[in-house]
């Protein structure tokens, strides 16, 4: 009875919660399933449809589109038949030339490079398993892959052009650009591609048979590192034998191994406490410095989302006020309180601190919603003559705090929640 049951357990893969540790077998999982653990309720693995020739089509599409979105403009400005407008990359140009280069590279990297590196990686990785070839240096391709969806921010950067149309209607008309309406496309297509996605079906495709799966031990609520496994970040694979401060990579994907993220802690309270202290001059110092005929006129944060409220658009208003007030704060609220729940070695509400993180993982980059709109407005208000507006000094703080917090949210070791309950509870 016992070796039949090992037996069947061996056929299942063995994987580890990637937030709370805890090891268990997979289930067989319906296509359009996902596999949840069983202690935390994170998702292990979704199985998607017909994924790969869909998650295919969907990257080549969003190649072609993310061309169409960087050579025609997004959005122009008319004022007495002068025509303003500018294309993405444009934006980034007249933000670098005003000195602004910090956030001229923020907004290059989350809005031009890594879109395109999510779309060709994907065809990097599914072209060839389409032809049923293995895709030429897959580990670095999938990580890359991985590092592009985190920091692509195609998504907020619509909603940021929405505000900033908004706010251009009440100064001049705006006349919208082909790149507009590819950009949205382009959105679109890339959450359908990553959705469609299926990495454990792509591994299975490109894994040769060599990879030594580790032999099942007892799994009675045991996690991962109390038995020597330890997961892959990236990959999910599980292997055996990686000690503590040990360098290994996984033997997959390539990436680093770490029983636990290093310095977990003490780096995410660097970056909060930085983030903390650089929300203070974001909030009060300028992000806009308007000059027109009628006299100069710096805007903060708070000032901007006055000024949407009392021109009758509220809705944005209270979008931007969630996104750049709101959020930020909360965000390094949240991460405060987790990190120190876990130095204080408390054991309560594990499963709520859980649901907590995945919160703030999923809600930090729309706070970049302000950095995109403050892009527009100044790639486009550049009538010499009548008004210009620049980028003023808190829009590179409140660059870094958005960087500065999704950092601390991406050092932050969810794992470290659990370890205290279950030390607790199995006495070593
Ligand atoms: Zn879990
Ligand atoms: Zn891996």
């Amino acid at each position: 009875m016992n070796t039949a049951t090992s037996t069947a357990e061996q056929d299942r893969e063995l994987t580890a919660c990637p937030e709370c540790d805890l090891l268990q077998f997979e289930h067989p999982v319906p296509p359009g399933g996902a596999l949840r653990c069983c202690r935390c309720r994170a998702v292990l693995y979704r199985r998607r449809q017909r994924g790969f020739d869909r998650a295919l089509a969907c990257a080549i599409a969003a190649c072609v589109l993310w061309l169409i979105s960087n050579a025609f403009p997004i959005v122009g400005l008319s004022v007495n038949g002068d025509l303003v407008e500018t294309t993405l990359f444009g934006a980034v140009r007249v933000l670098y030339r005003d000195g602004m280069w910090p956030l001229a590279g923020l907004i290059f990297v989350t809005t031009i490079l890594m879109p395109a590196a999510h779309a060709l990686g994907m065809v990097w990785l599914l072209l060839p398993l389409h032809v049923h070839r293995r895709p030429y240096r897959a580990d670095a391709a999938f990580r890359l892959l991985r590092i592009a969806r985190e920091w692509g921010m195609t998504e907020v950067l619509m909603l940021g052009l929405l505000v900033a149309v908004v706010k251009l209607a009440h100064i001049a008309s705006v006349v919208t650009g082909p790149a507009l309406w590819s950009l949205a496309a382009l959105m679109l297509l890339l959450v359908a591609a990553a959705s469609a996605f299926d990495e454990r079906a792509m591994w299975r495709g490109v894994d040769s048979a060599s990879l030594a799966t580790p032999e099942s031990p007892t799994l009675k609520g045991r996690t991962a590192s109390s038995s020597g496994i330890c997961v892959c970040h990236d990959c999910g694979l599980a292997t055996r034998g990686v000690l503590r401060h040990e360098h290994t990579c996984c033997p997959r994907c390539g990436a680093r191994l770490h029983l636990r993220k290093p310095a977990s802690l003490s780096r995410t309270w660097a970056y909060l406490i930085a983030a903390a202290v650089l929300y203070i001059p974001a909030n009060l110092l300028p992000v806009m410095n308007t000059s027109s005929l009628f006299g100069a006129q710096k805007d903060t944060i708070m000032s901007g989302v006055a000024y949407l409220w009392t021109s009758g658009s509220w809705p944005l208003a209270i979008i931007v006020f969630i996104a750049s007030i709101a959020v930020p704060m909360l965000k390094i609220l949240a991460i405060g309180y987790l990190a120190a729940s876990v130095n204080l070695r408390m054991t309560q509400y594990t499963a709520q601190r859980a649901r907590i993180y995945r919160i703030v993982e999923m809600v930090g980059r729309w706070s970049m919603l302000d950095i995109y709109v403050i892009a527009v407005l100044v790639a486009l208000v550049q009538f010499s003559a009548m008004a210009t507006i620049e980028a003023g000094p808190a829009a590179i703080a409140f660059g870094a705090v958005v960087v500065l917090t999704m950092l601390a949210a991406m050092s932050f070791d969810p794992r470290l929640i659990w370890d205290t309950s279950d030390a607790k509870e199995t006495p070593r």
